[in-house]
């Protein structure tokens, strides 16, 4: 057994904890992938750390040794004793005892701009995997000054969030994530390093946000909804998938489709983020009219 896995048994036996299904925890154990995401994060003394969902601290420790400032932000109560037991008296450590998805983070980032000096800032955690999707839209949509993403979540979903879109796995979040950063995945990692083991394996991913986004768009707001329109019927041409939606009728939209180039019978998961920037354009500029 390697040390973090007898460490991490014994802090959960020593407090009577069983892991939470409910709430996603799946303790890692093995301290070279900790290694590995604190490397490829870069993490270093000139960058405040956010981590979600810490859990018993497993790698907000190696956070402590590198960063300059790590802030936790963890749901669960019965953690909340054990992180302050080990790392309260740290000056580094800052511990949010909330929901993630319900803390205004261009606040925290703001506030803890005001009070420390750092350069960067990042995320890196090993998400709770059922709320990996609105954890990473929160993260992008708000337009936060971070400049990478760090983070575990399952296989199938870091082959979704790290495609290029018209690739074979792309999903709506795939053009989001695309528009906003440049992905990569760091590191495949098995069930078996963590306890209890998910009924899956995991990756570690990077998301490095770009000084602006991919492509040109006006209109965000109907780019992103034209795109979840395309996506909810994917088996369906573009024309009638947008046609149930009633953003734009299915003649004006073929004629759209000419103007660029494009098939009237292609599907949206074949379609570049370019095509969508353009035909949106070409939408607002005809639902303007
Ligand atoms: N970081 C620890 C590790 O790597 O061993 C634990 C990771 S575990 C996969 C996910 C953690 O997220 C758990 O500690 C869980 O309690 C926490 N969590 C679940 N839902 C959360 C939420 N909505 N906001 C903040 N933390 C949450």
């Amino acid at each position: 057994m390697g040390n973090l896995e007898e460490e991490t048994k014994r802090i959960l036996k020593e407090n009577k904890l069983y892991a939470n299904k409910k709430l996603g925890q799946n303790f890692l154990i093995k301290d070279e992938i900790i290694e590995k995401i604190i490397c490829e994060a870069t993490v270093n003394q000139s960058d405040l750390i956010i981590e979600i969902g810490p859990g018993i601290g497993a790698l907000t420790k190696a956070l402590l040794e590198k960063a300059g400032r790590v802030v936790c932000i963890e749901l669960d109560d019965n953690m909340i004793p054990i992180l302050m037991n080990r790392f309260g008296t740290n000056q580094k450590f800052e511990l949010i005892h909330q929901d993630v998805l319900k803390v205004n983070l261009k606040n925290l980032i703001i506030d803890q701009k005001k009070n420390y000096k750092f350069n960067n800032v990042k995320v890196v955690a090993n998400l709770p995997y059922y709320i990996t999707t609105p954890i990473i839209m929160k993260l992008l949509e708000e337009k936060l000054e971070i400049q990478s993403i760090t983070v575990m979540v399952q296989k199938e979903v870091a082959q979704r969030l790290t495609a290029k879109p018209g690739d074979e796995y792309t999903g709506t979040i795939t053009y989001a994530i695309y528009y906003y950063t440049q992905p990569r995945v760091i590191v495949h990692v098995q069930k078996e390093s963590f306890i209890p083991s998910p009924e899956v394996d995991s990756a570690v991913i990077q998301l490095n946000l770009l000084e602006k986004p991919r492509v040109k768009v006006t209109n965000e707001l109907l780019f992103f909804k034209v795109i979840k329109s395309a996506f909810m019927q994917k088996r369906k041409t573009l024309v009638n998938a947008l046609d149930s939606s009633k953003l734009i009728e299915k003649q004006k939209l073929q004629g759209l489709l000419n103007k660029i180039g494009l098939d009237e019978k292609i599907r949206g998961e074949k379609m570049t983020i370019e095509d969508f920037a353009k035909l949106v354009e070409l939408i607002d500029e005809n639902v303007k009219k």
